[in-house]
C-alpha cells in the first residue's frame, strides 16, 4: 500500500496525476503573482501609488496560493517540481485595462481550479477535494474584487479624478 505517516493518521500518498496537477497549479499561482508585481510596476510608474500598493498585495497572496499548494503536496508525500515562469507582460493602455486583465486572468484560474475539482472527484481523492474548497471560496472573492474594482472604472468613463479617488482607497488595502 502506498502509504504515508502523517499527524498520527494514515492517508494514502497523492497519486501521481493529481501530483502533475498540483505542480502545474503551483507554477500558475506563481505566474500570477508575478503577472500582478509586473501590474504594480506599472502603476508605480503611471504615479497610481494606491493601486500599487493593490497589486503588490496581490502579488502577495498570489505568492500565499502557491505556498499552500505546495505545503500540500508535502503533507501528502508528494514531488514538489516547480516549472519555469515566463516573463510577464509590462505594458497597459490604462487603469481599466489594466483591471479587465485582473478579471480575465482570474477567471481563467477559476477554471483551472475547478478541473482540479472534477479530477479530484473522478479520482475520488477526498484529501484534495476538500483542500480545494478554499481556493473555490477564494476564488468567488477574487472575482468578485476585481468585477467591483472595473465597474467603478467603467461607471465613471475611465475618469483622470475616478482613478485617483480609486487610487485613494485601493491604497487602504
Ligand atoms: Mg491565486
Amino acid at each position: 500500500m502506498n502509504q504515508i505517516f502523517h499527524g498520527g493518521a494514515l492517508l494514502m500518498k497523492i497519486g501521481k496525476k493529481m501530483e502533475k496537477s498540483i505542480n502545474s497549479q503551483i507554477q500558475a499561482e506563481f505566474e500570477s503573482s508575478y503577472l500582478y508585481l509586473s501590474m504594480a510596476a506599472w502603476f508605480e510608474d503611471a504615479d497610481l501609488p494606491g493601486c500599487a500598493h493593490w497589486m503588490e498585495k496581490q502579488a502577495q497572496e498570489e505568492w500565499e496560493h502557491g505556498m499552500r499548494f505546495y505545503k500540500y503536496l508535502v503533507s501528502r508525500g508528494g514531488r514538489v517540481e516547480l516549472g519555469p515562469i515566463a516573463a510577464p507582460k509590462k505594458e497597459w493602455k490604462d487603469a481599466t485595462n489594466v483591471f479587465e486583465e485582473v478579471l480575465a486572468h482570474e477567471e481563467k484560474v477559476t477554471s483551472l481550479i475547478y478541473a482540479m475539482v472534477e479530477q479530484a472527484e473522478k479520482e475520488k481523492d477526498h484529501g484534495t477535494r476538500s483542500m480545494l474548497n478554499w481556493f473555490v471560496d477564494e476564488q468567488v472573492e477574487e472575482e468578485e474584487h476585481a468585477t467591483e474594482i472595473l465597474a467603478r472604472l467603467k461607471n465613471s468613463g475611465n475618469s483622470p479624478i475616478a482613478c485617483q479617488m480609486l487610487d485613494r482607497d485601493l491604497g487602504n488595502r
